[in-house]
């Protein structure tokens, strides 16, 4: 007998397996196939901003990575000189924090399996063939293995067999330049942890990986000798790079990993088809600038999850799931948007491109401008400006947004957190205002929703005259009501 799934998740990545757990938070039977046997030994994306750590705490489970990672208080943009101040969030994580790949894949799915979803390891999917009442998988680990699922998702990465197979076309441009990247250690470090340089012979940029020992080197030089991501990186051609264009290479040595990558850039023309979805890096992939790729990911994964599980358990209409690429395809366009500007920016090496980048170091002084892309990079700008089915037009400018998190004096006296209140994935029914009541659309079940009567303890500036709130699964605002002035809980 077939085994039947709600979900099979193709791709046991960060954003793969942040979806199984959201799925799994919300019963349902899902499974991760993953082709390889033991994670990946790779610091790749090093980190994680402040909306992601939201979701993270969404969750309970924010501690695990605050414990081994470091924060870091601001950002670059295009490794222009004036960087991105991420003090002004108004969040508990006004930072992004510095942690290996590696380390945050293993700790999601830490929670992953303490939720227990099906982690198949050394499984490769080979053929996806879809049917009118669901999915089949079809591949291989020891032996050919045949799973069935109502739904599928794709978050197997930049190459994804689910895109390929279901016909999605992946469009953009192909990779040129191709930057070098070293996690070494190096024996004279920097006086100040964040290095970065531009100039006619190219860029460099150096940050600590978290760990106490190693740091990241990334260069791109102005003359790259026609090299390609494919061609190996050895030690030796790291330094050499680093001190040609910032007359030190800090002594590098016993590289943990060496590798290079480019600029390749593609966007899903559609993010489903029928009962097929993608997310993460099978959706986008771009320039790694600023560090996006897998934090937009594990936001698509946020926005798919809950979506996905009301609609499999029939307490949603089939209309919500359209809702995710109505929601993450747009967050897709500016992203590939922006990382390819900041591509050209950060290959402007000529008279003229420096003069450029003087302009844009130059805006980025002006504190709202730094605001405006310190927000879009953490991901803390991301607004869903469309009513979900069912919802009238939001009535206040914190619909569609996210909401911040708020310690509450609930009505019986304790105290609580709002994010502690969204922990089990359900929504959050909160009246501020006694009598005030935010509108709910027919097919929203009680069983979905954790009601709560209570008073922000703090930040209450944030809520303004809202008297009442619908906050979604993914934490953000789905409806609010104006209250009486005076707040009782
Ligand atoms: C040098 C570098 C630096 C980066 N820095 C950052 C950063 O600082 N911040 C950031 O947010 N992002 C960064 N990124 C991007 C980030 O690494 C990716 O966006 C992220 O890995 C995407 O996660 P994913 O789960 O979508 O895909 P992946 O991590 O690619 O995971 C896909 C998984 O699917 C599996 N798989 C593929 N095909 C199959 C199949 N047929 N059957 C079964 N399993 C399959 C793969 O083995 C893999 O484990 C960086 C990338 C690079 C290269």
């Amino acid at each position: 007998m077939k085994d039947v799934y709600d979900c099979i998740v193709v791709g046991g990545g960060p954003v793969g397996l942040w979806l199984s757990c959201e799925l799994r938070l919300a019963g349902l039977r899902v499974v991760v196939i993953e082709r390889r046997t033991q994670r990946i030994n790779q610091s790749r994306a090093l980190t994680i901003h402040g909306r992601t750590l939201e979701v993270l705490s969404l969750r309970g489970i924010e501690e695990r990575f605050l414990a081994v990672g470091k924060p870091v208080r601001s950002g670059h943009y295009a490794v222009l000189d004036t960087r991105l101040d991420f003090d002004i969030f108004d969040s508990r994580f006004p930072y992004t924090l510095f942690i290996p790949q590696e380390t945050t894949e293993a700790l999601i799915e830490e929670f992953a399996l303490e939720l227990g979803v099906e982690i198949l390891r050394g499984a490769m999917a080979e053929r996806i063939v879809s049917e009118s009442d669901g999915v089949t998988v079809f591949g291989t680990n020891d032996r050919p293995f045949e799973l069935s699922g109502r739904y599928v998702v794709g978050a197997d990465g930049a190459r994804s067999l689910v895109r390929s197979e279901t016909g999605i076309e992946f469009e953009g441009h192909s990779g040129n330049g191709a930057w070098l990247l070293g996690d070494v250690v190096l024996a004279s470090p920097p006086d100040t942890p964040l290095v970065s340089a531009f100039n006619e012979h190219g860029c460099v940029l150096v940050a600590p990986l978290g760990d106490g020992a190693h740091y990241r080197i990334v260069v791109n030089e102005a003359d790259d000798r026609g090299r390609t991501r494919q061609d190996t990186v050895t030690l030796e051609e790291l330094r050499q790079a680093t001190a040609r264009i910032l007359g030190s290479d800090f002594g590098a040595h016993s590289p943990l990993w060496l590798s290079r990558f480019d600029n390749e850039t593609r966007l899903a023309k559609t993010y489903r088809r029928g009962n097929i979805f993608l997310a993460g890096d099978a959706a986008h992939i771009h320039l790694p600038a600023g560090g996006q790729g897998m934090n937009v990911g594990i936001q698509d994964a946020m926005n798919l999850g809950w979506k996905l599980a009301a609609v499999a358990k029939g307490t949603a209409p089939v209309e919500l799931l359209d809702t995710y690429e109505s929601e993450r395809l747009p967050v897709g366009i500016y992203l590939r948007d922006t990382t390819m500007a900041q591509s050209h920016l950060i290959t402007a090496f000529s008279a003229r491109g420096r003069a450029l980048r003087g302009v844009f170091n130059d805006m980025l002084k002006v504190p709202t401008i730094n605001a405006y892309f310190a927000n879009q990079v953490s991901g803390f700008a991301v607004h869903y400006p469309d009513p979900l089915p069912g919802f009238g037009a939001g009535r206040s400018t914190l619909v569609g947004g996210r909401i911040r998190d708020t310690p509450l004096r609930l009505s019986d006296g304790t105290d609580a957190t709002l994010f502690g209140l969204l922990s089990k994935g359900q929504w959050l029914d909160l009246t501020i205002s006694e009598g005030t009541k935010a509108e709910r659309p027919d097919w929203l079940h009680p069983h979905s929703v954790v009601e709560a009567r209570g008073i922000p303890t703090d930040h209450a500036d944030t809520l303004g005259n809202i008297g009442a709130l619908l906050v979604r699964p993914d934490g953000y605002v789905a409806q609010t009501a104006v209250g009486s002035s005076r707040r009782e809980a």
